[in-house]
């Protein structure tokens, strides 16, 4: 039952890497379905999910306004909030083909393709068993979805912060670097910060910190990872208070 669960009420941040092959952009409807089998997993098991959707496999704000001299930075920044809602849409019917209820709800009204983020409408979704997609991050530029889902994390009590990777967790160094990279399984807030490792983007983890949120970042390639992860499961690196 719900009651046996560790974090009863999960916000999954799924990046845009997510929704195409490694090393490509786009998105790859296969790649999409592959995360869906997993997220079905998870709602099987009781878990209430929702999910903040990146967008840097269309375009990220920063990168594009830096190479686009005519792309003022906050319109850079609306763009890529809306690459979010695109590979929300497509989560969405990669989820729903899988049979996993789900509801679309953005930061940025878009009447016609999905609800607005209201947090009372969405707690309520995720009570019923609904997969709630979150779009369009804040709904304000010069943030990432990392942000996003962080305080919305917050907002709407998620018990943990699942942060899904191509990598095992937070190393001591950068493990694509260095193979022999220590990865931690358990690290506090302060060790993070005393390290400087790159757990989430600085507002985020501050933002987590400060509220006690537990944040798990673990590759979500390996088959069952998510599952695991969203049951408390030792999985990946836990950074914790
Ligand atoms: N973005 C934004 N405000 C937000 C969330 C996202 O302006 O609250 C923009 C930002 O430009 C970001 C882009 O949307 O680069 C795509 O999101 P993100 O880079 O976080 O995607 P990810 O790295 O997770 O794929």
């Amino acid at each position: 039952s719900k009651d046996a669960l560790i974090y009863p009420r999960v916000l999954l941040k799924l990046s845009g890497e997510s929704f195409c092959r490694s090393g490509e952009s786009g998105i790859t409807m296969s790649e999409v379905a592959a995360v869906s089998q997993q997220i079905k997993r998870v709602v099987e098991s009781g878990v209430q999910l929702a999910i903040v959707v990146g967008g840097g496999n269309i375009l990220r704000g920063k990168q594009f306004s830096a190479v686009s001299a005519s792309i003022k930075a906050p319109t850079a920044h609306y763009m890529g909030m809306l690459a979010t809602v695109i590979n929300g849409l497509a989560l969405q019917d990669a989820l729903e083909n899988a049979g996993v209820p789900t509801r679309l709800q953005t930061a940025i009204r878009m009447e016609g393709v999905a609800e607005p983020f209201i947090r009372r409408r969405c707690i309520r979704h995720l009570e019923k068993g609904r997969v709630v997609i979150l779009g369009a991050g804040t709904g304000s530029p010069f943030v990432t979805t990392d942000t996003a889902a962080a305080l919305r994390a917050r907002e709407i009590e998620a018990d943990v912060v699942l942060k899904a990777t191509r990598v095992d967790g937070v190393y001591a160094e950068d493990p694509e670097k260095n193979p022999h990279a220590v990865r931690y399984s358990d690290i506090s807030y302060q060790d993070v910060l005393a390290q400087n490792l790159q757990v989430m983007d600085a507002q985020a983890f501050h933002h987590c910190m400060e509220h006690g949120i537990p944040i798990v970042v673990f590759n979500f390639k390996r088959e069952g990872n998510l599952e695991r992860a969203a049951a408390g499961e030792r999985i990946g690196t836990r950074v914790l208070p």
